[in-house]
């Protein structure tokens, strides 16, 4: 199979920078209906920009390209050993042309596989079938939004929405639950994948599983289709809108399937993709291993164009701010301003904070802006060059993050999601803000770098360690202020009592 290698390295490539078209034609309808001028709707001009930029310059989609996961399809007598070498090589190849974050960590001692291989990663199920050729799609679901996967054992008791029994009224339930938790820590507005039934492992395989329809399919079984359009329906009520920032667009997709369970369990399992929901898949001929035809995809149909105008329309009355920062700049500001960054950031995310608790930081993080992302860096001759820089899921950091404010003088913190009342307490107390980037727009972050200064603390690995860059005119929002003011906090709230309203069908 001499074309093989070349094959899988496309789908790899194709995956992780150009989102499939079902995928764009539900973000572009969800822009359409979100309401013009607000935070939710500027977030999704971003996220659209973001979108062209990088299948413009074929680099990753999102910084935090997910754990690779291949479902493979061979007709009997194929050799699914050289396939299984071959999506090995495939990953590292594209790994090495930053195509691909490294993304496998040894989970015993923390070690970041420099070519995305390990134990267990890239994720790859083989199945054989009748058909004459190979089918090899691919998925690509980053750590934040597999975080906000859920898995229920009804019945049970939900927040806001009462009793789930075991019957499809409390699945449906469960569904509308696992959306309202993610909010914006998932990059949403997401897709959800649901089993109903099967077992713990496998429900969550089956839930995944369903991520691989193409969002605008009909489910075959009428009550699960009907079931899917009213989750549809009732998650837009909700308000958690593109980012958690508030708004109309909470979910683009409900793909439902079901499994027969043990008479003792019935597990409601679901899948949360992001927005930047990237798989694709293709036919394969099985003497040369040639591309005969791409999966979600209409060759025929040109790629648009998803920009509506410029990514974030500048209105003149963004806060320009030039780190360091002071605690009067940060006093200054309230939650839904909308700020400039021009200057010197720090990347940080969960070894960086970890590692602080016990140690001093390599810089002076006196006034400085702290950033929670995992860049996607390339070494090109003695530079080194970013190829995706999206933030990270900050939530993560809430053990840590007061800590770090109080005791190093961090004035602000970027990354997407917001933080807990612990974050905001020492935001309070010290005189810091928490600024919120567009999660996934790892293209549009990235063109706002214009220098990769230095880095720190290399050996936690590429995504984790500490990057000096220089940027100019990062957007941001303020969504948690030093006033104790969190966006965030109040969307869960207002979301919850429109999720309340949803008890009943
Ligand atoms: S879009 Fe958000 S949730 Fe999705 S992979 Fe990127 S950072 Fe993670």
């Amino acid at each position: 199979m001499e074309f093989l290698a070349g094959s899988l390295l496309e789908l790899i490539t194709q995956t992780s920078t150009n989102l499939p078209p079902d995928v764009r034609a539900a973000m572009s309808i969800a822009a359409s209906q979100e309401t013009p001028g607000t935070q939710s709707s500027q977030a999704l001009d971003i996220i659209l920009s973001n979108v062209d930029m990088a299948n413009d310059d074929s680099g990753p989609i999102c910084q935090d390209t997910g754990m690779p996961t291949f479902v493979v399809h061979t007709p009997v007598g194929v050799n699914q050993l050289a396939i299984k070498r071959a999506i090995r090589e495939a990953v590292a190849e594209a790994t090495r042309r930053g195509k691909l974050r490294t993304n496998s960590v040894d989970s015993i001692t923390g070690k970041n596989s420099p070519d995305n291989l390990g134990v267990e990663t890239p994720v790859m199920h083989f199945e054989q079938w009748e058909e004459d050729e190979i089918e090899v799609k691919l998925i690509l679901k980053g750590g934040g939004c597999e975080n906000k996967n859920a898995q229920y054992s009804v019945p049970c008791n939900l927040d806001h929405l009462g009793r789930a029994d075991r019957d499809l009224e409390g699945v449906r339930k469960c569904i509308l639950h696992a959306v309202w938790q993610a909010q914006g820590q998932g990059c949403a507005p997401g897709a959800v994948g649901v089993c109903i039934g099967s077992d713990r492992a496998h429900g969550y395989d089956l839930a995944k599983g369903q991520l691989f329809r193409t969002l605008d399919d009909v489910n075959p079984n009428p009550v699960l289709a009907k079931l899917e359009a009213l989750i549809l329906e009732q998650a837009n009520t909700l308000g958690v809108g593109a980012m958690g920032f508030g708004g109309k667009a909470s979910l683009i997709g409900c793909k439902i399937t079901a499994a027969n369970r043990l008479p003792a369990s019935f597990f409601v399992s679901v899948a949360y993709d992001c927005w930047a929901f990237r798989r694709l898949g293709v036919r394969l001929d099985p003497a040369t291993g040639a591309i005969s035809k791409w999966l979600y995809r209409d060759p025929e149909r040109p790629i648009e164009h998803m920009a509506r105008g410029e990514g974030f329309p500048l209105t003149g009355r963004e806060v320009v701010l030039t780190p360091p920062l002071t605690e009067a700049q940060m006093r200054a500001l309230h939650v839904g301003d909308v700020v400039l960054l021009t200057g010197d950031l720090y990347t940080g995310r969960d070894n960086v904070h970890k590692h602080l608790m016990k140690n001093p930081p390599p810089v002076d993080l006196n006034g400085a802006a702290l950033y929670h992302c995992g860049p996607v860096m390339l070494r090109e001759g003695d530079r080194w060059t970013v190829k995706a820089a999206g933030p990270t899921t900050s939530i993560r950091e809430e053990p840590y993050q007061a800590d770090v404010i109080r005791r190093y003088g961090v004035r602000a913190v970027i990354g997407k999601g917001g933080m807990g009342k612990k974050t905001s307490d020492a935001l309070k107390e010290f005189g810091a803000v928490y600024l919120n980037g567009i999660g996934g727009a790892a293209q549009y972050y990235s063109r706002t770098v214009r220098e990769v200064v230095d880095v720190n603390w290399m050996e936690f690995g590429i995504p984790e360690a500490m990057w000096h860059i220089r940027v100019q005119n990062f957007a941001a929002i303020v969504t948690m202020d030093a006033h104790g003011n969190s966006l965030h906090r109040d969307i869960e709230e207002r979301t919850g009592e429109a999720l309340a309203t949803l008890q009943n069908v």
